[in-house]
Parts: C-alpha cells; sequence; structure tokens
C-alpha cells in the first residue's frame, strides 16, 4: 500500500523502515501532525498512519475521503484522536495496535514512582553541581504503603506484577476485574473505595466520556492527605487546574504524569527557545515534588518494533482482505 506517515521522529522513521522490508509498503514519512489542515499531504496515499496527538476530526476524515484514503492506522493502542463515527460514515476502516509492550509503560510507571518517591531526579541535578546535601531529599517506600491501581487491563494488570514485590498492600478497581492477577490484588467495588484508601494512586484506564476528570475537586477529596497521583495513561483522566489547586494546598503529596490534557501544543517537540504559552502547565513545572515526562512511557526500542510490526501488517491485512483484525469499530466499543 501506499501509506503516508505523519507525527513521525527519526526513531518512528528507523523502526517502520527496518518492520518495512518483510511488508514492501511504500512509505512516506511526514514530521507534521495529521490535522484537516494537512490532509493535503495525504493525496496520492491508500492509508495514512498517524499516533496519539494527531487529531482527526470529523472534518479531517471528511476531507481524507475525498482524497481516497481508506484506512487510519495508529501506531498507539489509544485511539480518541479519531472521529470513529465519521471514519465509518465514510466507510475509513481505524486499525490500532491494541498491544505492543504493556511492560515498556507499567515499568516506566514504577519508575515514576520510584523516581519522585525517593527524589532521584533532584538528587541527580544536586550531584551535578557538587551539591552532596541531603537536607529535603527524605524519601517514601513502597513497603507497608497502599497502591490503588485504576484499570487493570493489560497495563494495569503488568503494573500489579510489577509492583507485587514491595510488600505494598495493592488494591485495583475495573469495570471487568481481571482473573489473572486476583490473587495479587483486592479489587475495590467502588472508585471511591479505592481513592479513600490509597497512599499512591496510579491510573490506567483509557480516556472516554467516563472517564474524562476522574480525578477532580471531588475526587481530590475523597484521597488521603498527601496522595501520591500518577497517570501515564490519558492526560485529560486529570482535572489539572484541580491539581494544582490539591498540589497548592498539600491535599496532594506527589504528582508524576506522563501525559497532559492539552499536551499535543507541547510534546513530542523541542520548544527550549520558545515561551511556554500554556499557564497551567507552566505552574505544574513549578513544584518540587511533581514530575512530567513528555508521553515517553512507550518509548522503548522493543516497543517500537512491535507498533512497527503490528502496524504494518494491519495495512497489509487491509490490502489482502479490506478486513483488519486490529479494526476499531463503535460496535467492538461498545461491546466492550
Ligand atoms: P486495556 O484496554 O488493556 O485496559 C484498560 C482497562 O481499563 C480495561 O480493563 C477496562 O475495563 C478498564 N476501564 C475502561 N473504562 C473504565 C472505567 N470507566 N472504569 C474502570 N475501568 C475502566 O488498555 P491498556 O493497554 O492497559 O492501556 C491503558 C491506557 O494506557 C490506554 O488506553 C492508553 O490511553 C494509555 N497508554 C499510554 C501510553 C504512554 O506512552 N503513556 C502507552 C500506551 C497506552
Amino acid at each position: 500500500m501506499k501509506i503516508a506517515c505523519f507525527s513521525t521522529k527519526r526513531y518512528d522513521i528507523d523502526s517502520l523502515t527496518s518492520g518495512n522490508t518483510r511488508f514492501g509498503h511504500e512509505l512516506a514519512f511526514f514530521e507534521t501532525r495529521l490535522t484537516a489542515e494537512t490532509t493535503a499531504l495525504a493525496a496520492g496515499f491508500d492509508g495514512v498512519c498517524i499516533f496519539v496527538n494527531d487529531d482527526v476530526d470529523q472534518a479531517a476524515i471528511a476531507l481524507l475521503a475525498q482524497l481516497g484514503v481508506k484506512i487510519i492506522a495508529t501506531r498507539s493502542a489509544g485511539y480518541n484522536q479519531i472521529d470513529l463515527a465519521a471514519a465509518e460514515a465514510h466507510s475509513i476502516t481505524v486499525a490500532r495496535v491494541p498491544a505492543y509492550s504493556p511492560n515498556a509503560v507499567s515499568e516506566f510507571t514504577v519508575g515514576l514512582i520510584l523516581t519522585l518517591g525517593r527524589q532521584i531526579h533532584r538528587a541527580y541535578n544536586r550531584v551535578r553541581d557538587n551539591n552532596f546535601e541531603l537536607e529535603g531529599l527524605e524519601g517514601l517506600e513502597l513497603n507497608q504503603k497502599t497502591i490503588g491501581v485504576f484499570g487493570t487491563g493489560r497495563i494495569g494488570a503488568k503494573v500489579i506484577k510489577n509492583l507485587s514485590g514491595f510488600g505494598s498492600t495493592l488494591l485495583a478497581y475495573d469495570l471487568y476485574p481481571n482473573p489473572d492477577i486476583a490473587p495479587l490484588v483486592e479489587y475495590v467495588a467502588t472508585p471511591a473505595e479505592l481513592f479513600t484508601r490509597a497512599d499512591i494512586l496510579t491510573l490506567h484506564s483509557p480516556l472516554t466520556p467516563k472517564t474524562y476528570h476522574l480525578v477532580n475537586t471531588e475526587t481530590i477529596a475523597q484521597m488521603k492527605d498527601g496522595v501520591f497521583l500518577v497517570n501515564t495513561s490519558r492526560g485529560a483522566l486529570l482535572d489539572t487546574a484541580a491539581v494544582i489547586e490539591g498540589l497548592k494546598s498539600g491535599k496532594i503529596g506527589y504528582l508524576a504524569i506522563d501525559v497532559y490534557e492539552v499536551e499535543s501544543d507541547l510534546f513530542f517537540r523541542d520548544l527550549s527557545n520558545q515561551v511556554v504559552q500554556d499557564d497551567v502547565f507552566a505552574r505544574l513545572l513549578t513544584f518540587p515534588n511533581v514530575l512530567v515526562t513528555g508521553h515517553q512511557a512507550f518509548l522503548t526500542h522493543r516497543a517500537l518494533a512491535s507498533i512497527a510490526e503490528t502496524t504494518l501488517q494491519n495495512f497489509t491485512d487491509f490490502a489482502q482482505s479490506g478486513q483488519c483484525r486490529n479494526a476499531v469499530t463503535l460496535a467492538k466499543i461498545s461491546g466492550n
């Protein structure tokens, strides 16, 4: 197939080019995001390949359909950036990578908890400045802490397995409890019970209308004083303004995030010579007890190779049969 790949960085080009030796698609790489304004770049291509911060809304899909694009494949598990109803209305197939390496995100999540909990990021900077003072670097141990995991699908289940060696009490909430991890975790009946009991709360559910601003003024009030919040799923699970109020009052003791609700204007690019215009994000960076990374939890060599392989296979399946095993449809989602 002739495929236009959007939002591609050096590491995407490397992994897709290397994986494509087996598939033989004709790939073109564009660094720009796919939005309604950039769809013209897809002229002459059968399919487009996108990533998490592309904006494939109704207008973009109508334009892609006019250009004859038949398939949109995202190099991610999440697909909230695509208007599925519009894609179906224009008979465009949407495909994703349902699982590449849950270990990548899970291990990164544990890394964020250990880094922020033990202040390793601050120690790194001090030592580089020949400052070996320990004042202010007191950390927390995971042993005997209660860790709450919201969402126990592929990644959340791995997080529970990875955390199970620390001697913590592990709690979980999911609409559909996962029998694989039942021996390691106590499932609670409601999100409120998870929020009330957890010392550390880590989020691993997709962004849906139900999980949008899951962490808000009301739910923060239910949490323990000094709660440690971790979000490596999607930024809009947190109401960032409410979280900032929680940090200012001390209700939230630690915040580690790899995702931010309006990250598409910031992440995946070098803005070091520019003035950041997002005051909410800028405020987040001023807290000593906040650790922010730029949506990198997925970024391992193994995950990139696996993402490339599944994405290219999605295009091959579609080219051969008009079907795709990793297709996302409204019917599939409502059946979840
Ligand atoms: P998954 O589909 O395997 O699991 C998601 C789980 O969330 C499921 O068990 C589901 O039942 C549960 N869930 C959905 N809605 C819920 C609700 N309202 N209440 C309680 N539970 C609910 O997905 P996954 O592979 O584990 O990925 C989880 C999320 O992580 C993805 O949706 C994606 O947004 C994010 N992610 C982030 C990165 C990153 O680099 N930071 C990488 C991959 C995935």
